[in-house]
């Protein structure tokens, strides 16, 4: 009887005081079962678990649309941005008209302020989270996914998923966003426009498989899936929300169904990953420094990092750094880079 009444006051904090941040940042761990609620119009909130918030409108439109964050737990822009919507559909504000799941990834680390817990959420997914010895993130990343999967389980329907995260280190190009391996898919042109009507104009091309939630959604329901990088990370409150207008006022359009900003492709630059750099031994060194902006470009030949006896250089084109990370497990990624390429026959 008394964790019946628990459960109804959990519920009460999403629903009255209208806030799924302060709900799930109050009860972080895993929920015992899903608990619904309809909104006047007839629109159906399910809390799926904690931090898991499934949005159907009654008559919905033709996409089905995730929006996840915190899979870094302390990427808090992200999660704030995705809560002022869920907040505003559940006041009523903004109209959800198409099917929305809204996901707050990595919610211990997000009491606790940190990255992750025991590791890095966003390479514990298309199953990795499987392997080894099973811990809570792997648990959370296996409920993520098949949240989603049930999500997408009806076929013919436009499906998109907007993974949404803040970096470490500064950049020279504030916004990015990496566009997941697509074998046999051209990369959309139409999507490219989207994020840049987010404030997103550079968009990464990678042509390998991965373990991120975006290539995830990508490879296995075809959905159009990015992980997006919106700027750098402050804690909670201490983001600079106007920097995420743009960003928000674009999704708020895709959740209402409204007309979208597609602004001219000019503004987007577009670059292909070239190497996926893995650490292969302990002792593993940049040559550059540890803060060294993302997009900081290298001329050919040079030397980027010593990798036990092995070195890591620049091929025969200049590229850029993004995500360098030295402190990575051996055989994760320490670095990728990348290097300008155009709009061509691979875009549609
Ligand atoms: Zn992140």
């Amino acid at each position: 009887m008394a964790s019946t009444r628990k459960k109804q006051l959990e519920c009460d904090v999403l629903f009255e005081h209208q806030d799924l941040l302060a709900l799930t940042l109050a009860h972080p761990h895993p929920r015992k079962q899903p608990q619904s609620r309809t909104l006047a119009d007839g629109t159906l909130l399910t809390l799926i678990d904690t931090g898991i918030l499934a949005i159907e409108p009654a008559e919905p439109g033709d996409s089905d649309i995730v929006l996840s964050c915190a899979v870094h737990g302390n990427e808090t822009a992200p999660i704030e941005l995705v809560n002022e919507l869920v907040n505003a559909i559940i006041d009523g504000s903004l109209i959800c008209r198409q099917r929305l799941l809204v996901q707050l990834g990595n919610t211990q680390a997000m009491v606790n302020g940190t990255r992750g817990v025991a590791e890095n959420m966003n390479r514990l997914f298309s199953g990795a989270h499987a392997e080894g010895e099973p811990n809570d993130e792997k648990r959370r990343a296996a409920l993520l996914e098949q949240t989603v999967r049930e999500f997408f389980k009806e076929p013919g329907r436009k499906r998109f998923h907007y993974d949404l995260h803040t970096a470490i280190r500064d950049s020279q190009r504030e916004k990015f966003a990496v566009y997941p391996y697509r074998p046999g898919r051209p990369w959309s042109i139409e999507q490219i426009r989207f994020l840049a009507g987010c404030g997103v104009q550079t968009i990464l091309l990678s042509h390998n498989p991965t373990t991120t939630y975006s290539y995830f959604s990508s490879n296995e329901f075809g959905a159009d899936a990015f992980t997006v990088e919106l700027g750098k990370v402050f804690p909670f409150g201490q983001n600079d929300m106007s920097r995420f207008a743009s960003c928000k006022a674009q999704l708020a359009r895709l959740i209402a169904a409204e007309a979208l900003d597609y602004p001219p492709l000019s503004k987007s630059v577009v670059f292909d990953v070239c190497q996926v750099v893995n650490k292969h031994h302990e002792d593993f060194q940049f040559t550059f420094a540890d803060d060294q902006a993302n997009f900081t470009e290298f001329a050919p030949g040079h030397l980027l990092a010593n990798d036990g006896e092995l070195e890591v250089r620049v091929g025969e084109v200049a590229e850029s750094i993004i995500f360098p990370n030295a402190n990575v497990a051996i055989g994760q990624r320490a670095l990728l880079t990348v290097v300008p390429t155009e709009i061509d026959e691979r875009f549609e």
